[in-house]
């Protein structure tokens, strides 16, 4: 049966943790995936391994917050796998710090990649989307969204991403689009193994003592965010948008 839509799905910072858990769900769904990342050789691997699996992927090495950069790998994937309809804004930075010893080169980046970044994402793919008359766009927010000490940047950009997606939601819905937004909550990648480096704890005591707070008892893998995200973007989700799903184990992490 052919596809009524092209089923073309991009994943930013697709090069290791969340992003390359999301890439390798959304192959193994039948999408033709691209890997976009600052990381270059990662993305290139990961679609080599997706086609190894009898997958189709390719990737592609971008700064998200660059618009020449953006624009020309959304329309390298156009060329390539066809029309993107799926997009998933997952590249993200942490710039950690108590807002007294915050620079403004830590406010920037962390609001370049997450805001500037989706933002750009979304305009230059939006247009295949609106094209197709489907499409469907999840954004990475975060548990930091409600508060957390030493992220005034990280909160205000993951909060930001909630604003953005429920406006998407309301300007695409019209034209067959969802947009809806993943608060995850502990998820075990290099990011947190970053933060437990910075404070000096263990990483096997880090994930242990995060478990504790967690309601389901253990800290959630890049997996559990994948699966969501593959139910977000499947044709019976189609009624679902502007919604913000918190992945934490628990109501709050
Ligand atoms: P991660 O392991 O640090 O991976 C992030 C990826 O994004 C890296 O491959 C990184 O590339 C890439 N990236 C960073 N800046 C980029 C840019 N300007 N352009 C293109 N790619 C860029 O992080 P993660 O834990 O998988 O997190 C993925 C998303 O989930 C992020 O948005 C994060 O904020 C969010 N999130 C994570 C958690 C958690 O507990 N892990 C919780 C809530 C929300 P390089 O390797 O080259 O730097």
């Amino acid at each position: 049966m052919t596809e009524p839509h092209s089923r073309v799905a991009i994943v930013t910072g697709a090069g290791r943790g969340i992003g390359a858990a999301v890439a390798q769900r959304l192959a193994a769904d039948g999408f033709a995936v691209g890997l976009l990342d600052l990381d270059e050789a990662a993305v290139k691997q990961g679609a080599e391994d997706i086609a190894a699996g009898g997958g189709k992927a390719i990737g592609v090495g971008l700064d998200v917050s660059n618009t020449e950069q953006v624009e020309a790998a959304v329309q390298k994937v156009a060329d390539e796998l066809g029309p993107p309809t799926v997009l998933v804004n997952n590249a993200g930075i942490t710039r950690d710090n108590l807002i007294f010893k915050m620079t403004d080169q830590d406010w920037d980046s962390v609001l370049g990649v997450h805001l500037k970044g989706s933002f750009l994402m979304t305009r230059a793919v939006q247009k295949h989307m609106t094209a197709q008359k489907w499409g469907r766009i999840v954004n990475l927010s975060s548990t930091s969204a409600l508060g957390n000490r030493g992220q005034v940047n990280y909160s205000a950009a993951k909060a930001g991403m909630q604003g953005f997606t429920k406006t998407l939601a309301i300007e695409l819905g019209k034209f067959g689009v969802t947009a809806n937004a993943i608060a995850p909550g502990f998820i075990a990648t290099e990011m947190t193994k970053a933060t437990a480096d910075r404070v000096g704890v263990s990483w096997e005591d880090f994930k242990a003592g995060a478990a504790q707070q967690i309601p389901v008892a253990r800290v959630g893998q890049p997996e559990d965010i994948a699966h969501t995200v593959s139910f977000l973007v499947s044709e019976g989700a189609g009624f679902v948008s502007g919604q913000v799903i918190y992945v934490a184990g628990g109501p709050k992490d």
